[in-house]
């Protein structure tokens, strides 16, 4: 292959070629899919990869709690095997769900039951850094760091490559491709690059609840290896804005706490107002456990958390040879923790559509988009479906079906408190390991109607020996 910078890349003959736009999490395991099918995968990023689990600019948002669920994980496992593991041994957390969380609910303390799910813990960047040294480590697949994707080419029937710009110079070239996949993340300008090949606008949806993140990282207490995760959630029943906090155990003995508030009941950045903030949720938990704490860093905010969805698969004529994956396609309230789980179903759906046909074959970019619209679909329901009831959200109110069916949900998260089943099928969707739908599965529909049966536990699941290692802090 020609220097990326010296003009048109040739295609070589009867050889395939992917390019993927954007080296996240999407983009990396787009690549890994895609090595199998063509010769050559050609990552464009604009962003300069750090050597270790350090920020960068093109992911901002990787200061703030970044839970890995276990339906992603499995996907990224089910790509990239042994990748879970590796994780652990650098440092990240296999937390057991629901037996290493301390989580106040809408309803109550959940119970601290045996292992039914599980989550990763750890940064973002950590997480990153291990899928992106397996995927760059296999043959066939190339990163273009400080590259910048400025342009599809080809015309509204197929995008037949891209053009890049060198970030630190002034020099630009155009890379041929069968297929070239789009996982620029949030800041994606996919709509506005088909425009310009001639197709339709893409309608776009966004639910905005206002919701603020402030994070600061602390040193973790001596002994404290095996913390669970600690979460104040909010109550959207209740009329006023949303606030909660998280408490993330990260590798090299930190915790990371993730302080959230929806519109009117926003963190701010300054470090003052941080513990006063976590003092005045629903519980004062997460403010003792840090109360002691050194803090590692400054208070970091982002404000960058609405729920926006590009409906691409619903344009009447859909472009050979592209496809939108991860937050470019839908990107979700972080609250949750899908989004990256979403990025990992998406690339398994790309896999599963390609099979063992090509990259160009007819029909098939439009069918991986059909897919990964499915895949985020689901997650996109779960999360509005919730932000649209907080004071002051912003965004299209959901059908009467789906306000029925809230107050069958609010019994079943009360119900889930006392009862193992309804409490197993409820972890199973919120790691997105299984559809919304079983939900409604006959036990658990029965169990909510019998309803929890006990009360939830009165005061925090936190044992007296993993609260004895924080040293007494205020209460
Ligand atoms: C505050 C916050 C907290 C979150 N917490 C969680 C969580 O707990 N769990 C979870 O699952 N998800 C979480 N998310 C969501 C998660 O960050 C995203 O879903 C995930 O990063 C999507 O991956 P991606 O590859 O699509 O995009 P990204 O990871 O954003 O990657 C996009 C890449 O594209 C590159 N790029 C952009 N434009 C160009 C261009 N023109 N040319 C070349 N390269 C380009 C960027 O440099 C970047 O490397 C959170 C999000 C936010 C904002």
């Amino acid at each position: 292959m020609s220097d990326p910078h010296s003009g048109t890349t040739a295609r070589r003959t009867g050889t395939g070629r992917a390019v993927v736009l954007g080296g996240g999490m999407a983009g990396m395991l787009a690549a890994s899919v895609l090595a199998d099918r063509v010769d050559e995968v050609v990552v464009v990023d604009r962003d300069r990869m750090p050597a270790g689990a350090r920020s960068r600019k093109g992911l901002p948002q990787a200061r703030h709690a970044h839970l890995l669920m276990a339906g992603g994980a499995r996907a990224v496992e089910a790509l990239l095997p042994g990748t879970t593991d590796r994780w652990v041994a650098a440092g990240a957390r296999r937390i057991a769900v629901p037996t290493d969380l301390v989580v106040l609910g809408p309803h109550g303390w959940f119970p601290r039951r045996p292992e039914m799910q599980f989550m990763v813990a750890c940064t973002r960047d950590l997480l990153d850094l291990v899928v992106r040294e397996q995927v760059l480590a296999r043959p066939g697949i190339t990163l273009r760091e400080g590259t910048e994707a400025v342009a599809l080419t080809g015309g509204a029937g197929r995008v037949t490559g891209v053009r890049v710009r060198d970030t630190g110079a002034d020099r630009a070239g155009t890379i041929e491709a069968d297929l070239v996949v789009d996982a620029c993340g949030r800041g994606s300008r996919a709509a506005r690059r088909l425009a310009e090949l001639g197709l339709p606008d893409v309608r776009e949806e966004t639910v905005d609840a206002g919701l603020v993140y402030a994070t600061r990282i602390f040193r973790a207490p001596a002994g404290s290896e095996n913390f669970p995760l600690v979460t104040v959630q909010s109550d959207a029943r209740v009329p006023v804005p949303g606030r909660g906090a998280t408490l993330v155990p990260i590798e090299n003995g930190r915790w990371l706490v993730t302080a959230s508030g929806t519109r009117g009941g926003e963190p701010s950045r300054e470090a003052e107002d941080f513990e006063p903030f976590l003092r005045s949720l629903r519980h004062p938990l997460v403010a003792d456990l840090i109360a002691g704490a050194e803090p590692l860093t400054e208070v970091h905010l982002t404000r960058s958390t609405v729920n926006r969805r590009r409906y691409f698969e619903r344009l009447p004529v859909w472009p050979e040879g592209f496809v939108v994956l991860g937050d470019a396609l839908a990107q979700f309230n972080p609250v949750y923790g899908q989004g990256m789980s979403v990025a990992a179903q998406s690339a398994a759906a790309l896999r599963d559509v390609l099979g063992e046909r090509e990259p160009d074959a007819p029909g098939l970019a439009r069918s991986v988009q059909r897919s990964a619209a499915r895949v985020a679909g689901r997650a996109w329901d779960l999360a509005t479906g919730e932000d649209i009831n907080y004071p002051g959200a912003v965004g299209a109110r959901p059908p009467v079906a789906a306000r029925l069916l809230r107050g069958y949900f609010m019994r079943l998260m009360r119900t889930s408190t006392g009862n193992p089943t309804v409490l197993r099928h409820l972890m199973d969707v919120m790691t997105l390991s299984a559809p919304m739908t079983d939900l409604v599965r006959p036990e658990v529909v029965l169990g909510v109607l019998r309803g929890p049966g006990r009360a939830a536990q009165a005061g925090p699941t936190i044992t007296p020996a993993e609260l004895a290692l924080c040293g007494p802090g205020p209460s």
